[in-house]
This record gives structure tokens, C-alpha cells and sequence, in this order.
């Protein structure tokens, strides 16, 4: 039987892995050097803001969750601020507002990484764990960064639910379960199964589309609501 390890919980971390067991690594180093473009611009928000996160921003929540919520990446004054994806800007208030509603968190959300705030049966992470310019990655950054969010998804042994907040996520999820994006088109609210998966689609929750009313909170409630009720 094949073994799944992964880097972050190993605890023979360094030494040789029992016969047939994969290595799987779910979170990137803090310089990973696969997006040029990316590790450039951290590498200038390091130099420009030194007390700042400016890494890739680690998945946060329970690994034998349930649920995984996947953003696009981190925002610069948001996650990669804080180093706690969704935390410090804008898309971060109605999100945890909307966990602790449904029961996904407990505690009291207060945009720090340090405000003891707990995922219950839930995790976040983000289809790419660098910051963009102007929140947006290239084809190839996903594609890169993709290995992360797969190998995430691999080592969740309980994980029947995933919320991908955006096209982006949406996309970068169905080619991470291999799934053709005809056969599963993004609109907010689908419902996409996907073996022992369901995949679910809520436009994400970023200030312009709040502000545009492309999403408004009753819209993004409804999709929580639809995975408490499934997940029971
Ligand atoms: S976005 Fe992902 S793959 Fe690209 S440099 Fe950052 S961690 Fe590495």
C-alpha cells in the first residue's frame, strides 16, 4: 500500500521514507524560485517592507477537514501581509464572518494571524501561494503552484467538500482533480460532484465584487449554507 508523507508532518523529516511511500509537499519553500516574475516581486516587498510576511502564505485550518475553501492568491496587504491567508484585508471580513456563521470557525476574527481565531472541519488555502501584481497571476504561475494545491488535496483523507472562491480557483481545481472545464463550467452556485468531491462555485469575495454587487453577502451566505447542509 502506497504511503502519502508529507514534508510538514513527517516526523522521520530528513531521513529515508519507508519502501512506497510518496513524498508529497504541500507548502512551498519561503524562496521558491519557480515564478521568476513572483519571487521578484516578493523579493521587492521584502526590501520595501521588511516586517511583512512576503512569502508564500501557508494553507491554514484542519488537515482532516471536511471542507477546503481555495482562494486565487494572496492579497499584498491582506495575506501577504499577515502570512494567514484572507487575513488583514477586505475579502478576509465577509469570509470569516461567513464561517463563524455556518460553524466553520469559532472565535473572534480579528484580522491578525495571532487573534486565536480556529477553523473547525474546515482549511483555507489559495490556488497560488505568492502574491501578484494587481491580484493577478499568469497561466504558467498557476500552473506552477498547482502542485501545492494538489498534493494539499491528496493529503486531506477526509476532505468531501471544496469551495473555489473565483474562476481561477475554480479552473486550477479541475485540473488539479482532472476534470475538463466543459464538463464543470464555473458559475456561482454550481454544484460540480467529483468522485467522493464536491466541487462548489461562489464568485470571490474581494472588495470590487462586493462593491459592484457581483457578490453580495446574502449570495456568498447561500453557498456556506449549501455545504453545512450537505456536509450535515
Ligand atoms: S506562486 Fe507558488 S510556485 Fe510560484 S513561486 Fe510562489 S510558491 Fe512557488
Amino acid at each position: 500500500m502506497t504511503t502519502i508523507s508529507t514534508i510538514e508532518n513527517d516526523p522521520a523529516s530528513g531521513q529515508p521514507l519507508p519502501a512506497g511511500a510518496v513524498l508529497l509537499r504541500t507548502e512551498p519553500d519561503r524562496n521558491c524560485p519557480l515564478c521568476p516574475r513572483l519571487a521578484g516581486f516578493r523579493e521587492a516587498a521584502r526590501a520595501r517592507e521588511p516586517n511583512w510576511f512576503n512569502s508564500p502564505v501557508p494553507s491554514f485550518g484542519d488537515p482532516d477537514g471536511r471542507l477546503l475553501i481555495v482562494g486565487l492568491a494572496p492579497g499584498l496587504q491582506g495575506a501577504n501581509r499577515t502570512g494567514r491567508p484572507f487575513t488583514g484585508d477586505f475579502a478576509g471580513d465577509l469570509l470569516y464572518a461567513t464561517l463563524l456563521e455556518y460553524g466553520f470557525a469559532k472565535g473572534i476574527y480579528q484580522a491578525r494571524p495571532d487573534d486565536g481565531l480556529t477553523l473547525i472541519d474546515c482549511r483555507i488555502s489559495n490556488a497560488v501561494r505568492c502574491v501578484p501584481p494587481q491580484n493577478k497571476p499568469l497561466p504558467a504561475e498557476i500552473g506552477s503552484c498547482r502542485q501545492f494545491l494538489s498534493a494539499t488535496i491528496e493529503t486531506m483523507p477526509r476532505l468531501r467538500a471544496v469551495v473555489a472562491l473565483g474562476r481561477v480557483a475554480h479552473e486550477s481545481m479541475l485540473k488539479a482533480l482532472g476534470l475538463r472545464s466543459s464538463a464543470a463550467p464555473f458559475a456561482h452556485g454550481a454544484m460540480h460532484p467529483a468522485g467522493a468531491l464536491r466541487l462548489y462555485d461562489s464568485y470571490h469575495c474581494s472588495r470590487y465584487n462586493t462593491n459592484t454587487r457581483v457578490l453580495t453577502p446574502e449570495m456568498f451566505r447561500s453557498v456556506f449554507a449549501r455545504v453545512r447542509a450537505d456536509l450535515g
